[in-house]
């Protein structure tokens, strides 16, 4: 995949607050846009058809990885999801950036194929705190909240191929520092070389310097 757009990833395990935090995140910064990933779950109460997912049949999402219609994808307690390359390539097309809200098995697939994506892993400040928000949430019985956590562990684990670690223990605090990331990565060298070349082959022309 190519594009002028930057491509922002973010992973996290249940419980930690990803949700809140990118909600506030898309609010600030217009630019970016969430790629709506297609799932083969079906829609919990609330959920709408192209807002939180794509719901699609596994048939339909088979076919789709035959075709190789995904950039990555993975199965997740037994159902299919995953982030279909034209919808990237079209919020990219649109001059959006893109940011992707997906699990640590997809985030290695997609560091292999686009190795200049931004990943945040978004981290709880304890174990002890995020078994307690998992509780106070009041949505899961005690035996989903011991295998959310045993999968928190492993995720946590596997989170070593991130570049930016957020704790989100003050969430004011952690909107803050997933602001700083995201406002600094087009900034970062690779993205400014044009920038470089253009003033090195401006002062190569004879112009002269005056400052
Ligand atoms: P849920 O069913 O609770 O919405 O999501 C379950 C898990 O699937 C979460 O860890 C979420 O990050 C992950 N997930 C959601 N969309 C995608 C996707 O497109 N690709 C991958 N690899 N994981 C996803």
């Amino acid at each position: 995949m190519s594009s002028d757009g930057d491509l922002f990833l973010i992973a996290a395990p249940s419980g930690a607050g990803k949700t809140s935090l990118m909600r506030s995140l898309l609010q600030q910064c217009p630019k970016i846009a969430l790629s709506v990933s297609d799932t083969t779950r079906p829609a919990r109460k609330g959920e709408i058809d192209g807002e939180q997912y794509h719901f699609v049949s596994v048939e339909e999402f088979e076919r789709g990885i035959a075709d190789g219609d995904y950039i990555e994808y993975a199965e997740v307690y037994g159902n299919y999801y995953g982030t279909r390359r034209d919808r990237v390539e079209a919020l990219w097309g649109s001059g959006r950036d893109v940011l992707l809200e997906i699990d640590v098995q997809g985030a290695e697939q997609i560091l292999r194929s686009h190795p200049d994506v931004c990943t945040i892993f978004i981290l709880p400040p304890s174990m002890a705190v995020l078994a307690e928000r998992l509780r106070a949430r009041g949505s899961d019985s005690p035996e989903v909240i011991e295998r959310r956590l045993g999968e928190a562990r492993r995720e946590i684990a596997a989170c070593g191929d991130f570049r930016w670690m957020v704790v989100n223990d003050d969430f004011d605090q952690a909107l803050a520092d997933l602001l700083a990331i995201v406002r600094a990565w087009p900034l970062r060298r690779q993205r400014q070389q044009a920038i470089v070349d253009e003033l090195l082959d401006e002062s190569a022309g004879g112009g002269t310097i005056t400052d």
